[in-house]
């Protein structure tokens, strides 16, 4: 009897797929394979080889061709995703869809792993001996005509040349070249002398190089957490092991690919959605041949083969970024602490402001916490303090005293950041003659004024309009803006200090690749200015001569219905408030509030974020919340809400009958319509995570054969870090 192959393949199904193996070569698990499927053709990775042919093996289609002779995923990496899947409750297919970068998942052959190179023709030095092109394609040739650079080298001197080497290759200016990866050492720079607590944190994680164990690194930004991971990764290197560094977002990763290469000396890989398909395949692939030493990357990253791992970091843990909110709902904090077991090596999450579900194994002994208290950086901790709103007459909705202390800081030359997580120009717009405000048709939710783009965007699903000129309900033309926007505070803050720049930040003002790059880079000079920024400014980026910050409004986080609103709320004032104090001058914090009183506010200003957090863990523990609970979501949605409601009922009809299991709906999700969509959800929450996973196990493959299904779009959260 022949052997039959199991494959995972790219579809959202709960289940792994029979072929017979191909009629060349010899299919090993963790190899790919192009197979049949339906009326088409899909690649997918083989999982396991079972001898004794299944039943009806006759009925079965051999597989078209096996596409990798070795493995292309190592026995670690399989069995990390095979745990990744049976733990998100995810389909298996789309685990490792997520895992292998797309080029790697079409039936072709592997991207060569030599670097990239590019150079000039003949034609290319006489074109650029005449200067006869233009803008980016005449920078490339300049840049080429003093000698052949690298994609990375490239990336580096010219964002963006991407599309001039398009242009320039097409017209036969410049050509393509592999050359084998570059592996003798960079010039490194020296470290600083680490402080006691530095010290502390590298010597009690290598001592445990070599084996699991994971730790929070608590610092607050500045406290110097990077020099920690540098110190950290030189050692791995000089073990000749590998190091992977998780960053959340896109934005960090050039500012830190810089600091790792100039520091340690080597070349860093960069893996992230940015990059293009061959890049990417590129740089997963010289992690798995081992070439690749240092791996900097954000979410998708985790999946990096790691065949000599020394240590993995997750830089900002508690960074919501890290949860894929789409298709396979991972968590690649989480999935970075499976590997490191897996792999026998130590993971440090650091954060200033860490999760409280990382706080809460800390304090169940799982996780080793390491503390950097002191700010080597800084001359002393931001002072910080609270405006009462109610008492105040507002100017596009700052105060007084925030508008006093901008005005402050730009006269000693220095640079105030107004922070306001909005973007646009108002929330609402209000007829003042008869309370009518626009919506979105698809959401009921209300449209964001835009003002520069003289137009009313739904900030849940892009819908757009005009702005009207008179109300639709009573004609008058009385329509005032409500609340205020970045672009609003932006307005208000450029009439109001005419004489200095002032520096927008948020999604409409950085659309375009690299552009937030540089506003931050016109920011490292020590000119006044003053910036307005929503989240994008939170993060971690060194601003030196940034000394004030003022965060317009807090509210919203306090009354938010989600029980994760404190943590967020807190997560997010720290962090902001840590802007003002990577400076080597004293910095200042603003907080302007409706609610003075707030106890969470009053505390985390009081006691700072790590009582803040106690206090929040313990309400949780109290009330049997996560991380003291496990929750699972079950969400549909459908153009009307009829199918909706029926799956959910006959999903929740099927759950297994439990005293642990507790149920909550079928509902309404907090958003019940959104982009055209009718929404809903049955939340599954129990003590045990193991008592919850052997529940709705079996309850998964009985959603997917249900017929009602077939009438909605549906999918499982487990852990969801927002029940929108
Ligand atoms: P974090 O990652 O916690 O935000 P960094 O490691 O980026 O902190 O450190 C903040 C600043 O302080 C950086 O400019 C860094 O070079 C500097 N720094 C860190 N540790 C030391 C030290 N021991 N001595 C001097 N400067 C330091
Ligand atoms: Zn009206
Ligand atoms: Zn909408």
């Amino acid at each position: 009897m022949p052997a039959v192959l199991r494959v995972a393949l790219p579809v959202p199904l709960p289940t792994l797929f029979d072929y017979l193996p191909p009629a060349e070569g010899s299919a090993q698990a963790g190899s790919r394979v192009w197979v049949p499927f339906g009326r088409g053709k899909l690649v997918g990775v083989v999982v396991e080889i079972d001898a004794q042919a299944a039943v009806g093996s006759s009925r079965l289609k051999p597989a078209i061709r096996l596409l990798d002779d070795a493995p292309l995923l190592d026995a670690e990496l399989m069995q990390t995703l095979a745990w990744a899947a049976d733990y998100w409750l995810g389909a298996p297919g789309e685990a490792y869809a997520n895992a292998l970068p797309l080029a790697l998942r079409e039936p072709r052959p592997r991207p060569a792993i030599g670097d990239e190179y590019w150079s000039l023709s003949a034609a290319g030095q006489s074109a650029h001996d005449a200067g006869s092109r233009r803008g980016g394609s005449k920078q490339l040739l300049a840049l080429l005509a003093e000698r052949a650079l690298s994609a990375q080298e490239l990336t580096e001197r010219l964002p963006g040349w991407r599309d001039a080497s398009r242009r320039l290759a097409a017209a036969g200016l410049i050509e393509r070249s592999e050359r084998p990866p570059l592996n003798h050492a960079l010039p490194a720079s020296l470290p600083p002398q680490l402080n006691d607590e530095q010290q502390q944190a590298v010597a009690a994680v290598s001592a445990h190089l070599g084996e699991y164990q994971p730790f929070l690194l608590d610092g607050v930004t500045g406290s110097g957490k990077t020099e920690v991971y540098l110190a950290l990764i030189e050692q791995v290197l000089a073990q000749g092991k590998q190091a992977l560094l998780l960053v959340p977002e896109i934005g960090l990763a050039p500012q830190t690919v810089r600091r790792l290469r100039e520091r340690l000396g080597v070349i860093v890989e960069v893996l992230h959605s940015n990059l293009s398909e061959g890049d990417r395949a590129r740089a997963w692939l010289r992690a798995r041949a081992g070439s690749a030493r240092v791996i900097l990357g954000t979410r998708s990253a985790m999946f990096t083969p790691l065949p000599e791992a020394g240590i993995i970091i997750v830089d900002e843990e508690h960074d919501s970024a890290y949860k894929q909110q789409e298709g396979f709902r991972y968590h690649a904090r989480d999935l970075a602490v499976v590997r490191a077991r897996a792999l026998n090596v130590p993971v440090l999450l650091g954060s200033g402001t860490p999760s409280l579900e990382s706080l809460a194994n800390a304090e169940a002994g799982r996780y080793r916490t390491l503390h950097l208290r002191a700010r080597p950086g800084a001359i002393r901790p931001p002072q910080v303090q609270i405006i009462d709103m109610r008492a105040q007459r507002l100017e596009h909705g700052m105060s007084p005293a925030l508008l006093a202390a901008v005005a402050e800081t730009v006269a000693r030359g220095e640079q105030a950041l107004v922070f306001r997580n909005r973007r646009g120009y108002a929330p609402v717009l209000l007829c003042r003659s008869c309370g009518w405000h626009p919506d979105c048709p698809r959401c009921d939710r209300p449209l964001t004024l835009h003002a520069g783009r003289r137009q009313l965007l739904c900030h849940h699903c892009d819908f757009r309009q005009r702005v009207p000129v008179a109300c639709p309900v009573c004609a008058s033309a009385d329509l005032k803006p409500q609340g205020q926007g970045t672009e609003r505070l932006e307005e208000a803050l450029i009439a109001h200090f005419p004489q200095v720049p002032v520096l927008r930040v948020d999604r409409e003002t950085t659309r375009r690749r690299d552009a937030f790059e540089q506003l931050l880079a016109t920011l490292q000079n020590d000119q006044p200015a003053i910036l307005v920024g929503t989240q994008m400014l939170a993060k971690g980026h060194d601003l030196p001569n940034l000394t004030m910050v003022a965060i317009v409004g807090v509210d919203e986080g306090l009354h938010s219905v989600d029980f994760r609103a404190g943590e967020r709320m807190a997560q997010l004032v720290v962090q902001v408030a840590g802007r003002a104090g990577r400076a080597r001058k004293p910095g200042r914090v603003l907080l302007q509030t409706h609610q003075p009183e707030h106890p969470l506010l009053r505390g985390l200003l009081a006691h700072g974020y790590a009582a803040a957090a106690r206090e929040l863990l313990a309400e949780r523990r109290q009330i049997q919340l996560p991380p003291y609970s496990h929750q699972v979501l079950l969400r549909a949605d459908a153009p009307t809400r009829e199918p909706v409601d029926a799956f959910l009922a006959a999903a929740h009809a099927a759950l297994p009958e439990s005293a642990e299991l507790q149920i909550a709906g079928p509902m309404p999700a907090p958003m019940p319509l959104r982009a055209g969509r009718h929404r809903g959800q049955l939340l599954l929450e129990a003590a045990s995570r193991s008592v919850l996973h052997g529940l709705l196990r079996p309850w998964r493959l009985a959603l997917t054969a249900m017929p009602q299904a077939r009438h909605v779009r549906w999918s499982l959260d487990v852990d969801p870090i927002d029940l929108y």
